[in-house]
Order: C-alpha cells, then sequence, then structure tokens
C-alpha cells in the first residue's frame, strides 16, 4: 500500500548516500514526507528532485552536521514544522555514521574521536533533537505511535575483528543507548528500535579505506545493497501500533 506512510514526517541522517538515500526513498514511496540531512548538499538535492518527482513524492533538503548540535536541532525544528500533518515528527532514522579500521597501536588518537563524534555524538544529538516531536507525534491519531530508528551494524552485536574496535564500540554504544530509551518511551509510543547490517555495498564499504570491510570483491549472491537495508527499516516503522519490532539483523545470505 503506498499509502501507509501517508501524513508522516521522516527525518533521515546521513541521507546523501547509501543506506541513508535508499532509506529516504523507500518511506517516500510508501507516503512519508522526508527531510534528507547530511552535509553534501548536492547530493541531497539530487535525491529530492527525484522524489519530488515521483507521484505523491515530498522531500525536504537539510544541509547539516550530525556533529553540529545546533544546526541539527534547527534542521529537526524546521522539518517538524512542515508536511504532514504537522503534528511533529513521526519517524527518525539515524543513520548517519562513518568509521576508522585498523590497528589500535599507531592509530590516531583524533580518527578514533571523530569517530565517537557521528556514530555517538551524532545519534545523541538528532534524537534529543527530535524526542519532543517524537512524543508528540505518538500521541495523534490515526497512527497513534511514532518510530526511532538507528542504524547500528552486525558490529553492534559483537566485534567482527580487532580491526573492528573503536568502530564496533560505538555500534554497541547506540545498542545500549537505544535498549535504555526503549525502555523509557514504552509508555509513550514511541518505539525504538536498531538495524544491524551485515556488509552493505555503499561508499564506505567501496573507497578502499584502509581495513575497513571490503564490498569491492564480487561474491556468489553479491552483498547487501542499500535498497535491502531500506527495506528492513520499512518493515519496522509499518507495523501496527501494537508492535514494536526492537531490533533486526540483517546479513547477505553468504556472510558467515
Ligand atoms: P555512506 O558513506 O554511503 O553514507 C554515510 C552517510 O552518513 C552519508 O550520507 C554521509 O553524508 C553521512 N554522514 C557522515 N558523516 C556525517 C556528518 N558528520 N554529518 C552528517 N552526515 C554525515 O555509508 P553507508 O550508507 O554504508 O552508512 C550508513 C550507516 O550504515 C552508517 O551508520 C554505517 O555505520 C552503517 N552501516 C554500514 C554498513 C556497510 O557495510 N556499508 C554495515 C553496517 C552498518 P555526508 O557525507 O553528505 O555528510
Amino acid at each position: 500500500d503506498p499509502s501507509v506512510l501517508k501524513d508522516t514526517t521522516a527525518v533521515v541522517t546521513g541521507a546523501s548516500s547509501g543506506i541513508g538515500a535508499a532509506v529516504a526513498e523507500a518511506l517516500a514511496a510508501e507516503g512519508a514526507s522526508v527531510a534528507l540531512l547530511a552535509r553534501r548538499r548536492d547530493r541531497l538535492n539530487g535525491l529530492a528532485e527525484a522524489i519530488n518527482a515521483r507521484d505523491g513524492g515530498r522531500a525536504e533538503v537539510y544541509e547539516a552536521d550530525v556533529t553540529d548540535p545546533d544546526a541539527v536541532r534547527a534542521a529537526v525544528d524546521a522539518a517538524a514544522g512542515r508536511g504532514g500533518d504537522s503534528n511533529g515528527i513521526d519517524i527518525l532514522v539515524n543513520n548517519a555514521g562513518s568509521g576508522t579500521w585498523g590497528p589500535a597501536l599507531g592509530a590516531e588518537l583524533d580518527d578514533w574521536h571523530a569517530t565517537v563524534d557521528v556514530n555517538v555524538g551524532g545519534v545523541l544529538n538528532a534524537t534529543h533533537a527530535a524526542l519532543p516531536h517524537l512524543a508528540r507525534a505518538a500521541d495523534a491519531a490515526p497512527r497513534g505511535v511514532a518510530d526511532l530508528v538507528t542504524v547500528s551494524s552486525l558490529a553492534g552485536r559483537r566485534v567482527p575483528g580487532p580491526d573492528s574496535n573503536v568502530y564496533a564500540a560505538t555500534k554497541h554504544a547506540v545498542g545500549a543507548f537505544s535498549e535504555a530509551l526503549r525502555q523509557e518511551l514504552a509508555e509513550r509510543h514511541v518505539r525504538v528500535g536498531v538495524v544491524e547490517p551485515g556488509i552493505v555495498v555503499t561508499e564506505l564499504t567501496t573507497a578502499g579505506r584502509p581495513h575497513a570491510p571490503d564490498a569491492t570483491r564480487p561474491t556468489g549472491y553479491g552483498l547487501l545493497q542499500p535498497e535491502d537495508v531500506a527495506a528492513a527499516v520499512v518493515f519496522m516503522v509499518t507495523r501496527p501500533r501494537h508492535v514494536a519490532l526492537n531490533e533486526m539483523l540483517v546479513r547477505p545470505t553468504e556472510q558467515t
């Protein structure tokens, strides 16, 4: 049903490429008005044009760095006042993320902090800004529920290897944060969930970053595509309002 998210407003961080762009497209295809947040305005503009060109598609661009709390709050507040029924924000997808991989001995401390700033700090900034809007939307008929989804990682469930030290730490952190918020917000009808992808073909895994998961080598059935993760997010936020799907671990079939 292409109108299942009709009259909802969704904010997607890191919507300029990869998983976030696919999530924004998929939510828009279900009828959500989507607020696209990231730093690369040209990419966001391209995606917004594509969504707005579709029947019923609605997208707005918010250029912001998730590590800048004021910029994130301004974007989230603006998104809450637009689109849908202006009852707040129905869905926040914390997707923006980055990473540094490699041995701890000899690593640059600045790289560690940069990863924490985006993967944890960015989630805190967007979540803090969106929570009042989510709580407000959750009380509104007819949906009666709001969704806070964070794109964690397989690395948020286990430590996939020694070189994933800080990346795994950040993803475990957002998992713990999400579980605590889930407990706090259950009775407020704000569902809190994490999606934990295995290896996905995106810029993160194809740019040749040293020690990063490498999605450039051919495999039998192929690795996950951003659309595969977007489908999980859409499934999560389209459950009936009495169902909270709090965690989804999605691997490529052949990933060990
Ligand atoms: P991409 O590099 O394609 O996308 C990352 C997105 O995050 C971009 O839109 C980027 O936008 C945004 N971003 C990064 N830093 C910032 C920042 N400081 N402020 C605002 N936006 C920022 O990679 P993916 O799509 O793979 O990554 C998306 C999420 O998925 C991440 O959280 C990642 O950890 C997670 N993930 C990815 C996996 C994979 O195998 N690819 C596996 C498991 C989880 P811009 O640069 O324009 O700001």
